[in-house]
């Protein structure tokens, strides 16, 4: 039985982990969960999966938890990761907070499910180094090496169509995008949306940060430099496609052009269960796929002058350093003002692209030069959205 920590276990990803663990009965042991604030699902998750221990960001709340300890903070965190006994940890943290609790598994020598892109995103150049040094390690001591397993579809399917041929074959990756709810939307029309209409039609269960960025296409920038570290290929291997039924969730063209990709329907209990029972395939009763009954697939490029986030990513995957921190910062920024009806449509790229050019690019940062950048970020696009405030 794989023996499991799930942090973020109340959110979108870590509530769809739970139900694949849930459709594997005999094949997985929860040791540990970590959430936020949401103490009443946790609650009933503790009843439900008895994990040895449970971390509570928010260091106010109380709750009921039987024989299960409980630990409080970040560092109740940090210590949950360092001392439980698990073999692979789901990181579903929303946001920059995951990165600290990504570099602390990777140092207690444990693999990770990753679904929280941020970590690739800041600190993939950073991450990877951490994860060989400690390798190096472990190969020593003739323990399991770390591995990273994609939690994000697309990547999932990138890393499923990798095993058909070897790393040096890879011609180029087809990361597909659904183009979100807004492609049809002339410049425009895209000034009068709201935050309703762009949470009204995602295709796929997630959360409310990520369905604008897919409505902006700054969710597929991330994702670009998120495939980047992962996969080790160049930005200008990575083709961006629209692909409005979200069916085919990534390929990869190898030196022969051969394209294979992985076709499924859009449900994210797949790639978490890849995720976490590979190397196998467990058999599951989710919804099947029928391509007689899908009948159109359809493929397109996008349109960066209407969708600019996806230009500044691409930028940001190609030029490295901090750059990618900043964006991420400003974006977070910029989707809760939008959010909150403070800020147009426009105004998020607006902000994020002001926010850049402002910014002095640091190469090979260490985790305090990313943190400080994040920070420096955040504070920057305030002030910046401050002139653009619906008054
Ligand atoms: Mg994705």
């Amino acid at each position: 039985m794989k023996k499991l920590l799930i942090l973020g276990s109340t959110g979108s990803i870590g509530k769809q982990t739970l139900d694949v663990i849930r459709n594997s009965p005999g094949k997985f042991k929860i040791v540990g969960l970590a959430c936020n604030a949401n103490v009443k699902l946790l609650e009933e998750q503790i009843k439900e999966f008895k994990p040895k221990f449970v971390c509570v960001n928010n260091q106010e709340l109380e709750f009921k938890s039987g024989n299960t300890k409980v630990l409080y903070g970040e560092n109740g965190l940090l210590e949950l990761i360092r001392k439980a006994d698990y073999d692979l940890a789901v990181l579903a943290i929303v946001g920059a907070a995951g990165l600290r609790p990504a570099i602390e598994i990777i140092h207690a020598g444990k693999s990770i499910a990753l679904a929280t892109k941020e970590v690739m995103v800041l600190a993939g150049k950073l991450v990877n180094e951490e994860i060989k040094k400690k390798n190096k390690e472990l190969q020593k001591k003739g323990k399991p090496l770390i591995r990273l397993f994609p939690i994000d579809s697309e990547h999932s399917a990138i890393w499923q169509s990798l095993a058909s041929g070897q790393h040096k074959e890879i011609e180029k990756i087809f990361l597909t995008c659904s183009g979100g709810p807004f492609r049809n939307k002339t410049t425009e029309e895209l000034q009068g949306l709201t935050a309703e209409d762009a949470l009204r039609h995602p295709t796929w269960n997630m959360g409310k940060r990520i369905t604008i960025d897919s409505a902006t296409l700054m969710n597929k920038g991330f994702e670009v430099i998120e495939a980047k570290w992962l996969f080790d290929v160049q930005t200008s291997q990575i083709e961006v496609i629209i692909h409005p039924q979200s069916i085919l969730h990534s390929a990869v063209m190898f030196k022969d052009g051969s394209v294979i990709g992985q076709f499924s329907l859009p449900d994210m209990r797949l790639p978490i269960q890849y995720a976490l029972s590979y190397p196998e395939r467990f058999k599951n009763s989710f919804p099947r796929l029928s391509f007689a009954q899908m009948k159109t697939l359809t493929f397109d490029s996008p349109d960066m002058n209407k969708f600019p986030c996806l230009k500044y990513g691409l930028e940001a995957a190609t030029t490295g350093g901090t750059l990618a921190t900043v964006i991420n910062a400003a974006d977070e920024i910029a989707v809760r003002l939008f959010l909150d009806n403070k800020i147009k449509f426009p105004d998020i790229a607006n902000i994020i692209g002001k926010t850049m050019r402002k910014h002095k690019n640091i190469q090979n940062p260490t985790l305090g030069e990313i943190l400080k950048t994040d920070t420096w970020a955040r504070e920057t696009a305030m002030k910046i959205s401050n002139d653009l405030k619906i008054k």
